[in-house]
């Protein structure tokens, strides 16, 4: 087994992430005897808790969860395109010269579970995406770049959903609608639903009209919290009703690759968390 300097997730609350079972079980497979922790920082020590990680504790990467991911990326010193089209990052990488880089691996998660994992080929998809924080503008861009034909975006408040669209800047594809509209938007192949309703434990009150009959409905949130979306999808007669499980899964394979480059399996993962979360 080799030994490897130190990885962590920084959030608050951070007790709930999953991310240490998925890297532990990640390195498992290679023979690494991972180093990886959980940092609770709330946002005032943010900043200095990433400093004291890759400056005096050796810290080589690090995810970054809620609250901080746009905090992250404004302390790197350097972004990837995917960070930069989002404006915020779940993973740090500390280079050999100590510079931090920002990505963002959450659209392409999404993407790569969609794609691979449940074998959706998202071209001429006509999809509607729920929400306009964080992890929809993330979902929005790899959506884009995927292939979907058009991509309407609605959140309840409407300019967060103007500033999604407009980061794209692809009018004739991309455009919002206003949450009272929902009920007169027609229909879609493909519903995400980005908003932290479900996990806030609210619930969205949305028209089955939404739902094509080819619909592919997927909460970013899993177990309890993408309970009521979920249900609402199969009410609704879609196809197929997808959690974020895989997303979760598919997102931090990309941060392990980029830490020890080795890309992992993913599907025991996936099923173990599956069976985890039960
Ligand atoms: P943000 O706080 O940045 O954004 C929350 C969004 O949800 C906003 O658009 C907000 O709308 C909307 N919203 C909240 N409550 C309601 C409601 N009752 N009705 C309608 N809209 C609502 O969160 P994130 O974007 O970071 O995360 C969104 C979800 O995605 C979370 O559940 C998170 O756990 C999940 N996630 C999952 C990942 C995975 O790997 N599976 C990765 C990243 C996130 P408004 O602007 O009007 O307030």
């Amino acid at each position: 087994m080799s030994r490897h300097p130190q990885f962590a997730v920084f959030g608050h609350p951070i007790s709930h992430s999953l991310s240490p079972l998925i890297h532990q079980a990640f390195a498992q497979q290679f023979g690494i005897a991972l180093d990886y922790r959980t940092i609770d920082a709330p946002a005032d020590t943010f900043a200095e808790a990433v400093k004291r990680f890759f400056e005096q504790e050796g810290g080589r990467g690090a995810n970054v969860t809620l609250p901080h991911k746009a905090a992250a990326y404004a302390l790197a010193d350097e972004r990837t395109q995917a960070a930069t089209h989002v404006g915020t990052a779940n993973v740090l990488t500390r280079q050999a010269d100590g510079r931090l880089v920002a990505h963002n691996t959450d659209g392409a998660g999404l993407v790569r579970d969609l794609t691979d994992r449940h074998d959706l080929d998202l071209r001429g998809h006509d999809a509607l995406l729920l929400g306009a924080g964080g992890a929809a503008r993330a979902v929005a861009w790899s959506l884009f770049e995927a292939g979907v034909q058009t991509l309407t975006i609605v959140n309840r408040s409407p300019q967060a959903a103007d500033v999604v669209a407009d980061a794209i800047g692809e009018p004739a594809r991309v455009h919002t609608r206003y949450w009272e509209d929902l009920g007169n938007i027609g229909c879609f192949d493909l519903i995400v639903n980005a908003t932290s309703a479900g996990t806030l434990g609210q619930s969205l009150t949305l028209p089955f009209a939404l739902a094509g009959a080819r619909a592919v409905c997927y909460d970013l949130g899993y177990g309890k919290s993408a309970f009521s979306f979920l249900a609402w999808a199969r009410a609704a007669g879609a196809l197929h009703a997808y959690d974020g499980l895989g997303m979760l899964v598919e997102q931090a394979a990309d941060a392990f690759e980029l830490w020890h480059h080795k890309r992992p399996d993913t599907e025991p993962v996936y099923q173990q968390l599956k069976a985890h979360i039960a």
